[in-house]
């Protein structure tokens, strides 16, 4: 196969699916290609902590039915510290601003069943072996000698550990990165929410969060040790460790069920620039990531996707360069801001220093900061419009 298109899209991921509609729906022709199939895509658990800008976002371009009819609305945050609950209603600072929980895999899932059903082409099971020439004639190279396609751009939306960001030279991108000396433990389980909103709960042996998914499936994240895997780990101790973290000194019930998926994620923040190089622009996790803490990745993913389709539209359609031009610098913003707000977040949330001399002083800054953030309404309104997302 030798092909021809306006965008070469790598990644079905919620940055390539939200671009390739948008472009699709401007009469921009592209094709996406993803190295999985369909079920895997559309059925992978990650985030589903969905911002107010975002949702506004999907609002917009008319995307978010199924994420307002099904999403659940969460207006309030909840801190634990010592056997005591410190929480955080949204109200009267949010004005009426709040986060959806929808499952990032079944927005994929409706944008992916929009794109088809609009006759957008889409490439399943297809990886992307290589990219060529992005500052002469871009070209994307399909493993297993099953082709080629020409493009005007290429759009890297394939994750932290892609192809795109690869085909970028050495010494014309500049990667910074953040490493944490410690992992969360991620657990999935078919276990009702023991909570209506996000419950980070500050603990001596590390930290604990509680995040609901669906009506009938919860995640628990457990900060452990960067080496230690799920062998570390068997359900007892997890169920154990999620007990003694999110311990209250009054009743409450820690509803359990059967652990579906786990994995060891590691704390890593990231920041490529600039996010272009010639014709390949690199888009969500292709060009930074952040930790799963605040529920920012696949946000800033769409937000970046956002930017630009509209970039890309004003310059393939309408012969006008200039907001596409400026989509690193435009990112970038946003980006940094973005990571400090985790980076602070981090630092609120896990137990700092642990197993070091430096953990009392530290375990006591961190409980300093929560009180901050319960005495102080200029600190929470500062918090609220950084986490819920409406800067
Ligand atoms: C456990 C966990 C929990 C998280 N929780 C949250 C949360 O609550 N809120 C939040 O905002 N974010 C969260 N995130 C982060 C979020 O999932 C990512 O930031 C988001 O998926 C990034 O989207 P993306 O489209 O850039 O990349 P991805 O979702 O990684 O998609 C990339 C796609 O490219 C495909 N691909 C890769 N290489 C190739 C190739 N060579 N050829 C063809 N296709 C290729 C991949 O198969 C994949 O489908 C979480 C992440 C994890 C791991």
């Amino acid at each position: 196969m030798s092909d021809r298109t306006q965008v070469g899209i790598i990644g079905a991921g919620p940055a390539g699916m939200l671009l390739a509609v948008l472009l699709h729906r401007a009469g921009v022709s592209c094709v996406v290609f993803e190295r999985r199939d369909r079920e895997y895509v559309t059925s992978r658990a990650r985030g589903a902590t969905t911002e107010h800008r975002v949702v506004e976002l999907l609002r917009r371009h008319g995307l978010a039915e199924n994420l307002l009819a099904t999403g659940a609305v969460e207006d309030a945050v909840e801190f634990r510290l010592g056997g005591r609950r410190y929480p955080v209603h949204y109200e009267p600072l949010a004005a009426g601003r709040s986060h959806y929980i929808y499952p990032q895999q079944f927005l994929v899932r409706d944008l992916i069943d929009l794109y088809l059903a609009e006759g957008g082409d889409l490439r399943f099971e297809t990886p992307v072996a290589a990219i060529d020439d992005v500052t002469g004639a871009p070209r994307i190279v399909l493993a297993d000698g099953r082709g080629e396609l020409y493009c005007e751009v290429v759009a890297g939306c394939d994750g932290e550990y892609g192809v795109a960001r690869a085909a970028v030279p050495a010494g014309a991108l500049t990667c910074v990165d953040y490493q944490y000396d410690y992992a969360w433990l991620s657990v999935l389980a078919q276990a009702p929410p023991s909570s209506d909103c996000v419950i980070n709960a500050m603990h001596e042996s590390g930290a604990c969060v509680h995040v609901r998914r669906t009506p009938t499936v919860s995640r628990f994240y457990l900060q452990c040790g960067r080496d230690e895997t799920r062998e570390h780990w068997p359900d007892e101790r997890i169920w154990k460790e999620v007990r003694l973290r999110l311990t209250l000194d009054e009743p409450w019930t820690l509803h359990t069920g059967p652990i579906t998926a786990t994995g060891t994620v590691r704390m890593r923040s990231l920041v490529c620039s600039p996010m272009r190089y010639g014709s390949l622009f690199l888009v969500g996790d292709a060009a930074h990531i952040v930790p799963p803490v605040g529920g920012k990745g696949f946000n800033l993913a769409l937000a970046d996707a956002e930017e630009l389709a509209l970039g890309l539209i004003e310059q393939l359609r309408d012969g006008d360069r200039r907001r596409a031009d400026s989509y690193s610098q435009q990112r970038l913003a946003r980006i940094w801001r973005a990571q400090e707000f985790v980076h602070w977040m981090m630092d609120l949330v896990n137990t700092p220093g642990h197993g070091t001399s430096a953990a009392p002083f530290l375990h006591r800054v961190q409980a300093a900061r929560l009180a901050r953030l319960m005495d102080s309404p200029a600190y929470l309104a500062a918090f609220l419009e950084d986490y819920v997302g409406w800067w």
